[in-house]
């Protein structure tokens, strides 16, 4: 897979992506990232790519022209057309199952804007989705375009060491994950649980989806609606929802 990120900061997105878990994915060809600079594909002799906005208002918004060809030459350079994502607060909101589907195509592009945003013909013109990361507004789309760099490329096969290191995490089924212990057995008087040292599988397994179950319930019940549940997840849930305290 491929994943190219538009943008007037490109070291800043090659920082991120060029370290720890993608980095090393990258280093061995397992996915290509690369960051693409708007201002290469300027027009104005002054090497701007921003003007203030017709009606007033605080702020600069991109202009379409260095965007626009930026998009066509990565199209030029691809031999096809990326399906390109804006990164915006007014997009749709970032999720594992719309992630899970960006993984499974060969290229996707995304734009990041800045200042007060961008000019609404060439979104118009060139986007064909648009994503937020969450209800609330930040300087520029390099940390959303990041982020979601991140969360699709973790699901590309090879990035991680196997399937199952992201399929039973948080999300990925609907549900939060399990909680989780390490070594020491007993830290500050708190020992693990009995169950997940008793090397016996089956109970092991019964003891994570429970306790993946319960912690949905407690803190995120809003998932439950969606997730994949089986008729014993039901009944689990159904025992669970017996024992929870009835708000005052
Ligand atoms: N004027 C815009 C509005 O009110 O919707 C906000 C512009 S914001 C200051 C600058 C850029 O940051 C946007 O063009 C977008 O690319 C990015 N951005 C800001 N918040 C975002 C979010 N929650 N999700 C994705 N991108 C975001």
């Amino acid at each position: 897979m491929r994943i190219d990120i538009l943008t007037l900061f490109p070291d800043m997105c090659r920082a991120v992506y060029g370290e720890s878990i993608l980095g090393r994915a990258i280093a061995k060809g397992m996915i290509e990232v690369h960051a693409r600079n708007i201002r290469d594909y300027t027009l104005d002799k002054h090497n701007r790519v921003d003007d203030t906005p017709y009606g007033g208002g605080m702020g600069m918004l991109m202009q379409a022209q260095p965007i626009y060809d930026c998009f066509g030459a990565l199209c030029e350079e691809l031999g096809a057309r990326p399906h390109l994502i804006y990164l915006s607060a007014q997009g749709a909101l970032l999720t594992q199952r719309r992630a899970r589907e960006l993984a499974a195509m060969p290229n996707i592009a995304l734009l990041c804007g800045h200042y007060e945003g961008v000019d609404e013909r060439v979104l118009r013109a060139i986007v064909d989705e648009e994503i937020s990361i969450g209800d609330y507004v930040l300087t520029g789309g390099e940390l959303p375009a990041l982020v979601l760099t991140d969360c699709v490329a973790r699901m590309v096969p090879g990035v991680l060491p196997n399937e199952e290191a992201y399929a039973r995490e948080s999300h990925y089924g609907g549900l939060l994950e399990h909680p989780q212990y390490t070594k020491p057995y007993e830290w500050n008087g708190m020992r693990v649980p009995d169950v997940l040292i008793s090397g016996h599988h089956a109970n092991i397994e019964a003891w994570k989806r429970r306790e993946s179950l319960r912690r949905t319930l407690e803190r995120r019940p809003d998932l439950l609606e969606n997730a994949e549940l089986t008729a014993e997840d039901a009944r689990i849930l159904a025992q669970l929802r017996e024992t929870q305290e009835d708000p005052a």
